[in-house]
Formats: structure tokens, sequence, C-alpha cells
């Protein structure tokens, strides 16, 4: 069984969406047997855009002190603990070239051990419209269907863009829309196909996020898309995306039992 997970949240300065603090996660961590805890925090950065939570940044600038004083957060915890622990975050990727300069200056202050690659967006062609796919359910916000479904394709392009970006040590929840139901039409799988060969390309490790038992029914990615990565042997870690204490090492058994029956074998962690 897999000890460790390297995707979690915590609540530090209150703009994050965890609930429980990096103290708090250690403890649980220890206290379930895991040897090692990655805590992965939202590293969302877009003009004009919503920062998790509470704050909004509209600049990498204006964001570097709240990520800089979160790793140090984090790594004051760890000094208390024995668990191994990693800082990293958990970064929406954008493909525009002023986003990625911005991103390649921060990623180079912020000094820290991992960083995960996620798309949580609809967007148009060029990010100029985004719209967080949980803003969108929960405020019941109403998009018309050329603009879903064009928003549907630039998900799963971005989700491609950012494998090929070279930025991150592994991609999170592949298929994440499909909580709200969306991207699941057999329209979608020629994308769902080409996230496939962009990690078999490169290699790219990639989770197996739990929290899709919870939200969806079902693991992240696909069973299907798992089978098929299996095959060509694409590096795979299993994480619980825990935003508390009782959510760490969720369906872990289970996760590890599926991974038995596809035979997967080429399971990813970080080598420091
Ligand atoms: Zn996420
Ligand atoms: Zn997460």
């Amino acid at each position: 069984m897999q000890t460790f997970s390297y995707h979690t949240h915590t609540n530090n300065f209150g703009i994050y969406d965890g609930h429980n603090s990096p103290d708090e996660m250690m403890d649980k961590a220890e206290s379930i047997g895991f040897t090692e805890l990655g805590i992965s925090n939202h590293l969302i950065c877009k003009p004009g855009s919503y920062c998790w939570s509470s704050q909004n940044f509209d600049d990498f600038a204006k964001a570097e002190t709240v990520y800089l004083k979160t790793a140090d957060k984090i790594r004051e915890a760890a000094a208390r603990h024995k668990i191994k622990v990693y800082v990293g975050f958990e970064v929406d990727y954008y493909k525009s070239a002023d986003w990625r300069r911005d991103f390649e200056k921060l990623k180079n202050r912020l000094n820290v051990d991992y960083l995960i690659g996620s798309t949580h967006n609809l967007m148009n062609h060029d990010a100029s419209w985004v719209q967080n796919i949980y803003h969108m359910k929960w405020s019941n916000i109403q998009v018309d269907d050329e603009t879903l479904k064009d928003g549907i394709k630039n998900y799963w392009l971005n989700v491609i863009e950012s494998i090929k970006s070279g930025y991150f040590d592994f991609i999170a929840h592949l298929d994440v829309i499909k909580i709200f139901g969306l991207g699941l039409e057999p329209e979608w799988d020629e994308y769902k196909w080409m996230v496939i060969e962009a990690l078999d390309k490169t290699k790219h490790p990639f989770e197996l996020n739990t929290s899709g038992w919870t939200k969806a029914g079902e693991q992240h990615p696909h069973t299907w898309m798992l089978k098929e990565l299996a095959k060509r042997d694409v590096p795979i870690v299993i994480n619980d995306d825990a935003h508390s204490v009782d959510l760490l090492g969720r369906y872990f058994a289970e996760a590890e039992n599926l991974l038995t029956e596809l035979n997967y074998t080429n399971r990813w962690k970080l080598q420091k």
C-alpha cells in the first residue's frame, strides 16, 4: 500500500480551501502510518481572475509573497514532525506566452520540492474567457451550449499543454470536469486519447486521484484511460487530494486493488 500522498491542501492564511493546518495534516498523516506527506496548496494566478479563496491575485508579483510565506509555514511545521514533508503547489496552468513568462519567474523564486499541473477551468482558445467549474456549478452560472462545448474542448487542450510544458512533476485529476457531468459524451474520447498520447510520448507522471470516488463515483481518470496508460507504462502516483485530515488516504485500498487488477506496475514517487 502506498503510504504517502503528494496532493493535499491546508488552510494557511485563510486563503486556501483546506480545512486544517499543516501541523494537523502532519499529525494525522503520522497517525495513519504515512511515511511522507506532500502539501500542495493552490497556486492560481490569472490576470483579473480569482485566486483561492478569499483573496484575489491579479498578478504573480502580488501573489509571490503569500506563496513564499505558505512554503515557510509548512516547513516550520515540518520541523516539528518526524514525517518526511515535501512542499509543493497545485498550479493552474495556462498556455499563453504571458502566463508562462510570469510563471517561470515565480517558479524560480518559489524553490519548492515539486509542482502539480492542474486545470480546473473551462476556457476559450486564448483564455480571455475562463470559467472555474466549481464556481460555475455552485453559483449556477449559465453558459450557452456553444460556449460550453468550446470550454470543454479547451479544457482538454489545456491539460495536454500542461503535460507538454515540462513544468510539472505530475499532472492532477485528468478528467476532473466529470464531477459536474462535463466531458462525458463519446465525442470527447478523441481528446482523452490525445491526453493519453501526450503522457505516453513524454512518459509524464500523472495521478490516480481518489477524490473522484467521493465526487464522481469513480477515480480520476476513467478506468479505461488507466488501462491504456498502464499498457504504455506511464508512471502513476495515487493521491487523495485531501482538503481535511479525515480525507488523508481515502480509498487508497481501492486504488491499490484497481492498479493490481490493471497490472499497473510503474509507480512514481518523489526522489529527493
Ligand atoms: Zn485540483
Ligand atoms: Zn487539489
